[in-house]
């Protein structure tokens, strides 16, 4: 079990880079409290498993330390880290069994016999292949030896963390959930630090108690579901979370009224933008409102999906995204509405105004 630091954290691949886009990470600098469950969400290419990576030290980042404890790790090897960590695609010894797979870790720690047993086979049963113990791990699917991967991460008790980089992608749904429910168990039970980075927005926010949103090599956001849903520090958290994903509309900010094309909206707070940075005022489609009041829009395409409508419309000459409930109806001559509290003005993509 261990806090991890990170500290002023870059890192660029090619040996001599020349701007910041060279640069797979831009500056993270991060603490992981102890014992706490993160998931790791961004697109692809964001930077994910490079910082996966450079905390169990597979990589050396360009810049920056990495701190266990306080103590500065940034040139032990992954095996002095104590950490365990479990791949995207199995990594295993297809000449041994199932068994001895999951045994490896134990034993290489010298850990008592009767302990290994123990373990190897609460994890047996835990990954759904109790029938395949003395089976070579050769013979079996790729979902089968992914289990045996996800086994292998788990089957230490005494590990300072445990990073996960997308392990489920080739599992099937509904073994995906039965899994994910036996790392939340185990964490509690063990209470070691767990990173598990997917780029699937549920997956994230079912599984986290701090959810970490990167974007284009930078952290851009760290909270709860609901922070990151309702006060989104950044545009990309806006899109990227929630779907359809929140309208950004481009105004013009001037006191506390923004403007949208011809429309003004009058906002309870006062926003403090430097002159001429690109201004952008943030709504999901949660918080619009459709009725006789407010202000003038024209609906393209209303998409009824069950549970709630989504209303595709122009409003001031721009795109928006509204949810209806579905008994809610659109008058013959429809105009919207804001939730003032849900507000957000983003300037350069950030966030500046509104309550935290
Ligand atoms: P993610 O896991 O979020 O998909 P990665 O950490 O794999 O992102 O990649 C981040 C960036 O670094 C991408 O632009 C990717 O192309 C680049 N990259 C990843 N691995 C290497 C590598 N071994 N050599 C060069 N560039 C790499
Ligand atoms: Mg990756």
């Amino acid at each position: 079990m261990a806090r991890i630091d990170l500290e002023h954290i870059r890192h660029a691949y090619g040996a001599k880079p020349k701007s910041e886009n060279d640069y797979a990470l831009k500056e993270v600098h991060h603490e992981w409290n102890d014992g706490g469950a993160y998931a790791l969400l961004g697109p692809s290419g964001c930077g994910k498993t490079t910082l996966l990576n450079i905390i169990s030290g597979l990589i050396n980042p360009s810049e920056g330390r990495i701190l266990f404890d306080g103590k500065d790790v940034t040139h032990l090897s992954t095996q002095d880290r104590n950490i365990a960590q479990v791949f995207q695609f199995p990594v295993i010894y297809d000449t041994m069994t199932v068994y001895d797979n999951l045994a490896f870790p134990l034993r290489n720690r010298h850990v008592p016999e009767t302990e290994v047993d123990r373990r190897v086979k609460e994890i047996i049963e835990m990954i759904g292949l109790g029938g395949w113990a003395g089976k070579k791990a050769q013979g079996l699917t790729a979902d089968q030896k992914q289990k045996i991967s996800l086994g292998r991460g788990l089957v230490r008790s005494d590990v300072s963390a445990i990073l996960f980089d997308e392990p489920l992608t080739v599992i099937d749904p509904e073994m995906k959930w039965v899994l994910r429910s036996q790392i939340k168990r185990l964490h509690k039970q063990f209470g070691f630090t767990m990173v598990y980075v997917t780029h699937d927005q549920t997956e994230a926010l079912t599984f986290a108690d701090k959810v970490v949103v990167m974007y284009d090599g930078q952290i851009v956001q760290i909270g709860t579901p609901a922070e990151l849903f309702e006060r989104p520090r950044h545009t990309f958290v806006g899109y990227f979370i929630g779907s359809p994903g929140m309208n950004v509309l481009p105004a013009k900010i001037d006191g506390s009224t923004a403007t949208v094309g011809g429309e003004s909206i009058a906002l309870n707070f006062r926003p403090e933008i430097k002159s001429g940075a690109k201004t952008e005022l943030g709504i999901r489609p949660e918080f619009v409102s459709i009725g006789r009041e407010g202000m003038p829009v024209a609906i393209t395409k209303v998409e009824d999906i069950g549970r709630h409508k989504i209303v595709r419309a122009r409003f001031a000459d721009q795109p928006i995204s509204i949810i209806l409930d579905e008994d809610g109806d659109i008058p013959a001559d429809p105009r919207i509405a804001f939730e003032q509290k849900a507000i957000n003005i983003y300037a350069d993509s950030w966030r500046v105004g509104g309550e935290a």
